[in-house]
């Protein structure tokens, strides 16, 4: 148990009045670590409790090293309120982005500020267990690297691809494990509770915690990478589905191309609708001859690089380079309607590599949505690109340690 949920546990209380107060004392946390420093009122309100029980509980909080008196707020009449807000170095999360080819990391004080900055690590994600003994090591010495007291580290949240059930800690693509979940063998590598989510979920999460749908209610977050991730808010909560495996946009039927997909199937949504399709039209366009920079610029280099010259070659005018990219937006447009009309989003996000391509993209997109989606549902969803940037997973990945931990 960390120092910090041990002051918040206090074990040995045992009794209904107890469990009250620790409940109450994690929700307080909780609140503030989304929310940033607030006034005593402020929390009142917003966990429905006394205001003589919530002073009494920041004072606890405060005596432990939990909390501490932030400035004062705006005064809606009366003297400024006093505002609490989490010490800075009260507790820290290690986030840890697992991707196909590169894995990040960085840990996090209560303040969401990352204290070593984000590391990258290139090492392709194999399923083998070393793989997980080399992120082990990197993560040790990030955590020496960073000077922090490791008994503050309530938790380590992990985002990966695969199909993640986040309940149980399993991922059925990567590390399945014969005994035991793949959580509980982190755990026990770690030495510290470990959670682990699926990446399209994390990044909905980070969107919904410190992003643009922060504060709504209904949001679907698209990243549109070599595949289409979809993470889902529903009704306020980011939505798993029955075993964790809602929003496989990706491979859903799509187009009777007879493209084989990463999955094994053939004519997935992400066979046309997809950074990979965008690199295939590319390809393909070259081969036909047709004039474009782009047989140039893409000879010899690395799949990392190939959207961001292609989307460069048309911010200098390429012709090539913007058909292309109009072409995968009507795609990926057509299959937004059917999530608009499935779901009634409020607001969708587009992340990833592709969504560099801004009005590239965003047009063609639009061109689709106004012709696929009843004009009722489709005029009622904003689309707007996340602001979140290359860190927008570890976040929630973060986000989910905060969850857990402060269970409510
Ligand atoms: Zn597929």
């Amino acid at each position: 148990m960390s120092l910090f949920i041990g002051e918040i546990e206090v074990p040995g209380q045992k009794n209904n009045v107890e469990k009250k107060k620790r409940l109450l004392k994690k929700k307080v946390v909780r609140y503030l670590y989304f929310h940033g420093p607030k006034s005593a009122i402020e929390i009142s309100k917003k966990l429905k409790t006394s205001i003589p029980t919530i002073t009494s509980t920041i004072a606890i909080l405060c005596k432990n090293g939990i909390l501490s008196e932030e400035g004062q707020g705006n005064s809606s009449g009366g003297r400024r309120p006093l505002l609490y807000g989490l010490c800075r170095n009260s507790l820290y999360i290690l986030g840890i982005d697992i991707g196909r080819y590169t894995t990040k990391m960085a840990i996090y004080n209560s303040r969401m500020e990352a204290l070593t900055g984000l590391q990258h690590y290139e090492i392709a994600l194999v399923n083998d267990e070393k793989f997980l003994d080399h992120i082990q090591t990197y993560a040790q010495q990030l955590i020496i690297d960073s000077n922090i007291d490791k008994e503050k580290i309530i938790g380590i949240g992990i985002d990966m691809p695969g199909l993640v059930d986040s309940e149980n800690g399993r991922n059925f693509t990567y590390f399945t494990q014969e005994s035991g979940t793949l959580a509980q063998l982190l755990t026990r590598k770690f030495g510290l509770p470990v959670y682990i989510e699926n990446d399209a979920k994390a990044r909905a999460l980070a969107e919904f915690r410190f992003g643009l749908a922060k504060g709504r209610k209904n949001v679907l977050v698209l990243h549109v990478g070599w595949g289409v991730g979809l993470g889902m808010i529903l009704n306020g909560k980011l939505y798993r589905g029955h075993n964790g495996f809602a929003g496989e946009f990706s491979h859903i039927h799509f187009s009777e191309n007879g493209l084989l997909c990463s999955c094994g199937k053939s004519g997935c949504l992400e066979t046309e609708a997809s950074g990979k399709a965008l690199v295939r039209h590319a390809e393909e366009s070259i081969a036909k001859g047709k004039n474009s920079n782009l047989a140039e610029l893409l000879v010899g280099k690395s799949n990392e690089n190939l959207h961001k010259i292609i989307i460069d070659a048309a911010d200098s005018g390429d012709q090539l380079a913007i058909s292309i990219i109009s072409k995968v937006g009507l795609e990926l447009g057509k299959g937004m309607s059917t999530l608009i009309q499935l779901f009634n989003p409020e607001l969708i996000i587009l992340g990833g590599r592709m969504a560099d391509a801004n009005r590239y993209l965003l047009t063609p997109i639009q061109q689709s949505l106004n012709h696929y989606c009843l004009r009722k549902i489709g005029e009622q969803t904003e689309i707007a690109l996340s602001e979140l940037g290359a860190n927008a997973n570890i976040l929630g990945a973060v986000a989910m340690v905060v969850e857990n931990t402060f269970e409510i």
